[in-house]
């Protein structure tokens, strides 16, 4: 029982509750009201003052590469293809993928992000496959593994025996807490589109699959309209990036059901396109909010949700500007962004009916934020100060599932310093394969070029 908090609940009939009880019982939120009665055993966490709000949603996010956190900092698209893709995916080994995937849950938990897409394009090997399971099994989070491989090509690893071995021997059902999807960059630019055995297998299985997708300097609007073409803009895939595309492909993807993940962060710098916020709500697609990869960025859903407004209201103002007018009030809202880091996120991965919002009936993923801090205090509105004022460090207490991994600001599980030797050690391992000239020559990129 969380008593006395500001909900912020999420659900479009409850809105903001001030003081207000919310009774969870096992995984299940049980009820939200006033002056709720609770057995004499129930724990109680006092919450008066604090803000309760769902579990952040993260849609997008390549847990492996944790590992390697903070080493692009200073990239763009083109320095991490090459360094990441090119030179260096081949040097984990399947302790150093679970080391990833294990501190990168660690990290969504401390935050109050408490399911992850782990966008896994690293399983080059059943045993890579398994260590990534294993890691997010033992984080205790809500996750779902998006398997992918960019070793080979989707039609020969999806239907390679791998995919169908892990969804028989570890994901025996869909109500864990952990589940399967697939991940890979589909389309394409060949009118031939070799890839359909992949798609026939994922539409088989009734797997979701998703793609980067509308990234500069890659097939853009041909691989939406090869997808088209070809029967496979369903309406279970997510869109990653989706910026640099035309109005054509917009439509076709509004039109097909799909949905979209916006990564603001990584667009902003990594230069696949401008983060298509506007774009994409004007024609109706979902967005959910993402945050790639550690190798440059924070795994935090503050940082995407401030990301996302700033890129929106920056453009909206840039444009206006250029015409010589002035925006008067701003068209996207703190709420927005706060929908579009939870209840879209459930919606993307499918768990909408299950997960997003603090309604009785759905399972109990809460995030408790202090208000009293510097940074918050005083209290004027939750949304307003989610988005603009709230860090990880108000993260007081992370429930996932009914249980408690977070209280009074101290990560109770996943074990935080595990994860950091686990991480030392896969970073050592990497840094001495790759040798001493590369890793300097990778963390400081040559000057301004462009072709
Ligand atoms: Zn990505």
């Amino acid at each position: 029982m969380f008593r006395g908090a500001t909900v912020v609940t999420g659900d479009p009939v409850l809105g903001v509750r001030p003081e207000t009880d919310v009774l969870v019982a096992g995984p299940v939120i049980r009820a939200v009201g006033r002056n709720l009665s609770v057995p004499d055993d129930a724990a109680v966490i006092h919450a008066r003052g604090s803000i309760l709000m769902p579990g952040m949603i993260d849609t997008h996010r390549h847990m492996w590469q944790t590992v390697l956190r903070g080493v692009g900092a200073e990239w763009t698209l083109h320095n991490y293809l090459h360094w990441i893709y090119q030179e260096w995916a081949r040097h984990w080994r399947p302790e150093d993928v679970y080391a990833g995937n294990y501190l990168s849950m660690v990290e969504a938990i401390d935050s109050g992000v408490t399911t992850s897409l782990d966008w896994s394009h690293g399983l080059r090997t059943p045993d890579h496959a398994d260590a990534a399971v294993d890691a997010l099994v033992d984080s205790g989070g809500r996750a779902r593994l998006a398997y992918g491989n960019i070793f080979a090509a989707p039609q020969d690893w999806v239907t390679g025996g791998d995919v169908d071995r892990l969804l028989r021997e570890r994901f025996p059902s869909r109500d864990r807490l952990v589940t399967l999807q697939l991940a890979w960059d589909g389309g394409g630019s060949d009118p031939a589109f070799p890839e359909g055995p992949a798609w026939e297998f994922a539409r088989d299985r009734d797997l979701p699959v998703t793609l980067h997708a509308g990234v500069w300097g890659h097939p853009r609007d041909v691989a939406i309209k090869n997808l088209h073409d070809n029967g496979c803009l369903l309406p279970t895939n997510t869109y990653v990036h989706a910026a640099s595309l035309a109005d054509e492909s917009y439509r076709m993807i509004a039109d097909s059901g799909g949905n979209v993940s916006i990564a603001p962060e990584s667009e902003l710098n990594a230069g696949q396109g401008y983060p298509p916020t506007g774009r994409v709500r004007a024609h109706g697609i979902p967005v959910s909010l993402s945050t790639d990869t550690s190798v440059w960025w924070s795994a935090d859903m503050f940082a995407a949700m401030r990301a996302a407004l700033n890129a929106d209201r920056a453009m909206g103002h840039l444009m206006a500007h250029r015409a010589g007018r002035t925006v008067i009030n701003n068209d996207l809202r703190t709420e927005d962004v706060v929908h579009q880091a939870t209840q879209a996120g459930a919606d993307a991965l499918g768990l909408g009916d299950r997960l997003g919002s603090i309604t009785p009936g759905k399972l109990a993923d809460l995030v408790l934020l202090r208000t009293d801090t510097p940074s918050m205090v005083p209290l004027s509105d939750p949304h307003h100060q989610i988005v603009f004022q709230a860090t990880r460090a108000e993260v007081d207490t992370v429930m996932v599932n009914g249980r408690v991994l977070k209280h009074a600001g101290r990560l109770r599980t996943p074990n935080a310093t595990r994860a950091r030797h686990l991480a030392e050690a896969a970073r050592d391992h990497i840094r001495a394969a790759v040798g001493e000239e590369q890793w300097t020559r990778a963390l400081e990129p040559p000057g301004y070029e462009v072709e």
